[in-house]
């Protein structure tokens, strides 16, 4: 399913980093299905500084977006899970992008949606690429050694060969019970994709408030964090934030 590739075609044209900006070598890519991979950059002037969840902005040919950072801040390449958008103008060239080709990365990581560390327990509810910034999270926090935080992961595809970091995650739930919990659900369980699947179904956003009730947490301190699509945040956001839940969010688009 998972296949290790240098991408692209011999006939695709090469793809060219921004100039006048620090660029970042691309040293691994996997593809994980036809629109989703993800790929590992080495940035020419050592490890970007940023802070777990955060993203930064990568260029190529003039073109910038915004990237949630998969890696925690520790890990030296700069790890991004790609979600290609076919008629976008970023993605179909970084997917054309081969082992030693360059994107352009601004200096500076931005952005909020990081680890609260006033609370004790974090419900993560993401779509597909909507996933990297709680992985980064997660990778610090075991890196810095666990503390008395519980991270609860709802992570919602169409198919289950989407998820990509079920297995990371599964590894840290196995190896550390009392704090990292996940949820996997796939949206269209009846499709021949989605054969053998016995995990939960249904959207993400239709069964977050459900799993948030049933772990009776403690609302002063829980934060909620939604990440990728922008429909699912407002749903989600729409159920618990009336309700009295703080409530973080990072939209990847607007609708
Ligand atoms: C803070 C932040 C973090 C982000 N992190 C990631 C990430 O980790 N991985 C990732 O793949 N993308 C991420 N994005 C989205 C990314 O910045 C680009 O918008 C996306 O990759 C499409 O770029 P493009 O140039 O190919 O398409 P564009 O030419 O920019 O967009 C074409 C159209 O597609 C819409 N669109 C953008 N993304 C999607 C999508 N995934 N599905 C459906 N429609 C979409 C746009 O709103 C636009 O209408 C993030 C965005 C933000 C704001």
């Amino acid at each position: 399913m998972v296949s290790q590739s240098t991408g692209g075609s011999a006939q695709s044209p090469r793809v060219r980093a921004l100039p006048n900006l620090p660029k970042a070598t691309l040293v691994e890519r996997t593809d994980i299905t036809e629109d989703l991979f993800v790929i590992k950059l080495e940035p020419e002037q050592g490890p970007l500084k940023f802070k777990a969840g955060q993203y930064c902005t990568l260029g190529l040919e003039g073109i910038e977006r915004a990237y949630s950072i998969v890696s925690a801040p520790h890990e030296p390449l700069l790890e991004i899970f790609v979600e290609v958008v076919p008629e976008g103008e970023l993605t179909p060239r970084m997917h054309r992008m081969k082992i030693g080709d360059q994107m352009s990365v601004r200096p500076r990581a931005k952005g909020l949606f990081i680890m609260d560390p006033n609370v004790h327990h974090h419900f993560m509810v993401s779509t597909v690429t909507g996933v990297a910034p709680s992985i980064g999270m997660i990778r610090s926090y075991v890196n810095e050694g666990i503390r008395d935080h519980k991270f609860y992961v709802l992570m919602g595809a169409s198919y289950q060969d989407e998820f990509v970091y079920d297995k990371e995650l599964a590894e840290f739930a196995a190896k550390y019970p009392d704090h990292i919990q996940f949820v996997p659900t796939v949206s269209r369980p009846n499709e021949d994709r989605n054969d053998g699947w016995d995990g939960a179904k249904g959207r993400v956003n239709a069964i977050a408030e459900d799993v948030l009730e049933r772990l009776n947490l403690p609302q002063d301190d829980t934060m909620l964090y939604a990440c990728g699509h922008p429909g699912m945040i407002s749903d989600v956001k729409d159920k618990v934030v009336p309700k009295g839940w703080m409530f973080k969010e990072e939209r990847f688009w607007k609708e």
